[in-house]
């Protein structure tokens, strides 16, 4: 059998956890390769330019914008965010598994054009964890911690567009789980 490779989309409301499962994920199974996104925001410390994104001035992300070079590329709090496309299609088309950590209107789009992808929602255990990990970051003002609470509750609602949630209770169970679907996802016989 000549199967494509899986396309897994992790997301989930800001602080719910995803991008810590996913890293939980990739230190745990070399056989998935993690799509390197593209954004306009500023480079955190420790972040390496073509490793923890393709850091872009909102000219270059434009100039890809108009070539069609994202498969989905969304603004999220200010700054646009956007996957590569090649290196996606490429990798699906050799059969490698390919991992999306992307925000919530990312994801649907992404859903769009790829619906055989696995849509994976992370949920934070409750909303008053939510908010203590959102806290515990430091990097947000009143303001936009109330901004991120809000969006949250109503991105959960969008949870119906996905095949499966993980409610993020510790990382090690929520990586388990996720590890479990991408086991039967593997597994699956109608699958192309
Ligand atoms: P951060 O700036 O904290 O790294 O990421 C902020 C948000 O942007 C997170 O929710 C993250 O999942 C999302 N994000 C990162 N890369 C992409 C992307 O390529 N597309 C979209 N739509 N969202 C992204």
């Amino acid at each position: 059998m000549n199967r494509k490779g899986l396309l897994i989309i992790v997301s989930g409301p800001s602080g719910a956890g995803k991008g810590t499962i996913c890293k939980e994920l990739l230190k745990r199974d070399s056989g998935i390769l993690v799509s390197v996104s593209a954004t306009t925001r500023q480079p955190r410390n420790g972040e390496v330019d073509g490793v923890s994104y393709h850091f872009l001035s909102r000219d270059q992300f434009v100039g890809l914008i108009e070539e069609d070079g994202f498969l989905e590329h969304a603004c999220v709090y200010d700054n646009y965010y956007g996957t590569p496309k090649d290196f996606v299609v490429d990798q699906i088309s050799a059969g490698n598994n390919v991992l999306l950590e992307i925000d919530i209107q990312g994801a649907l789009q992404v859903k769009k054009k790829y619906p055989e992808g696995v849509f994976v929602f992370i949920l934070p255990p409750s909303m008053k964890t939510l908010k203590t990990r959102i806290e515990g970051r430091g990097s947000e003002t009143p303001e936009s911690l109330k901004k991120r609470l809000s969006s949250a509750v109503s991105e959960i609602e969008l949870i119906k567009n996905y095949d499966y949630f993980i409610v993020n209770d510790t990382v090690t169970n929520a990586t388990d789980t996720l590890q479990a679907i991408i086991t039967a996802e593997k597994c699956r016989v109608n699958a192309d």
